[in-house]
């Protein structure tokens, strides 16, 4: 087991990484089914030391903000289905995935409401600047019923998306050592939407 390729070792070793209900994005195509509307929240990402803040908004007192350094950028939350496994996690995507995908909900060919009826192929590209590009794949089919019930457990089990934001907003809140108001924060401004989605998963 190597220092360096710790994730690639323990993977090739044949254990699988994390807790399994978030959903990983790797390098190259990444089969996904898109099974809701997602819902935003703000977030700060710092390239430099590569982490995420969850922006609990300047009026709630988000140290970031504060700061005024780096700028707050929407992030998306739903529920998909991995086709690399066939599970239901919990994805939470930057703007230019879901640009992508909401362009395809307004194409005639790949037009579809609360969700599609096909899967997507999100193919990543590493670089300097991390990039995903988001196509439809042509095999148009409705998810199973053994999906839809697995979807019912998960919710069940890890929560709505509602909920799960609250979660995540609740750390944050600890974090910070501040008491805040029911107010969801870090609404995104124009000037966010063009995103660049440097964000690893
Ligand atoms: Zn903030």
């Amino acid at each position: 087991m190597s220092w360096k390729n710790i994730r690639e070792d323990t993977k090739k070793a044949g254990y699988e990484m994390g807790s399994g209900i978030f959903y990983k994005l790797e390098e190259g195509d990444n089969e996904v089914r898109i099974l809701c509307e997602f819902k935003p929240f703000g977030s700060h990402f710092n390239k430099a030391t590569n982490t995420s803040t969850f922006c609990v908004g300047k009026e709630n007192g988000c140290p970031v903000c504060k700061e005024g350094i780096i700028p707050v950028k929407p992030r998306f939350l739903g529920y998909v289905i991995d086709r690399k496994d066939g599970k239901i996690k919990l994805a939470e995507f930057g703007y230019q995935i879901i640009k992508q995908i909401s362009d395809l909900s307004n194409n005639i060919h790949w037009s579809f409401e609360e969700f599609p009826d096909y899967d997507m192929t999100i193919i990543k590209t590493e670089g300097a600047i991390t990039s995903y590009n988001v196509q439809g794949i042509p095999d148009k089919h409705d998810i199973t019923n053994t999906e839809k019930e697995e979807l019912e457990k998960f919710i069940t089990t890890h929560g709505t998306l509602e909920e799960n934001i609250s979660k995540k907003k609740q750390v944050q809140i600890e974090k910070n050592g501040t008491v805040i108001n029911e107010e969801l924060g870090g609404s995104p401004t124009d000037e966010d939407l063009e995103a660049t989605d440097n964000i690893p998963f």
